[in-house]
């Protein structure tokens, strides 16, 4: 059965280009409640633990490198469907295919460098969102 949350990150590329405010109201818009948000920066072994999936993949290390590059938002959200109605909200990983409207239509610039991250399943989602926030905490 779908969960109601997901776990989300605003990349460095949307965070240096100024978009933190204007993707946190498409979230909010969108439907999402905010249930726990965090403004940090990932180290390299932070970064490759949490993208460890990819790491056969030819990106990983660049993925890495950018992810490290500069700040991030991590946030666990909270709405019916989280999983797959915020990866509607988000569109498609490669921006030139996201669908008109949504946040990687408007705010990313290439495949790497797409603006957000969403789980993509509700294990997922409650693994990535203790990866950020510790269990001291209550949300
Ligand atoms: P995310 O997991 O960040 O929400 P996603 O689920 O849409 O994105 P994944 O296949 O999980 O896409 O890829 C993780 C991330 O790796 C992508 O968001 C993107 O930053 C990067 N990435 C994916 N494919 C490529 C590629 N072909 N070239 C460069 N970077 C890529
Ligand atoms: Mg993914």
């Amino acid at each position: 059965m779908a969960t109601n949350r997901t776990f989300t990150m605003i990349k460095p590329d949307a965070v240096s280009n100024g978009h933190i405010g204007a993707i946190l109201n498409d979230i909010i818009a969108g439907g999402f409640k905010i249930v726990a948000m965090k403004y940090t920066r990932l180290s390299e072994e932070g970064a490759g633990n949490f993208y460890a999936v990819h790491k056969e993949r030819p990106f990983y290390g660049d993925l890495v490198k950018f992810m490290t590059s500069g700040p991030i938002v991590a946030a666990i959200l909270e709405k019916d469907n989280a999983v797959e109605d915020f990866r509607t909200l988000i569109g498609a990983t490669d921006p030139a295919k996201a669908d008109e409207g949504t946040i990687r239509n408007k705010y990313a610039k290439s495949i790497e460098a797409n603006a957000v991250h969403g789980s993509d399943s509700d294990e997922n989602a409650e693994i990535e969102g203790s990866f950020f926030f510790s269990q001291l905490e209550r949300f």
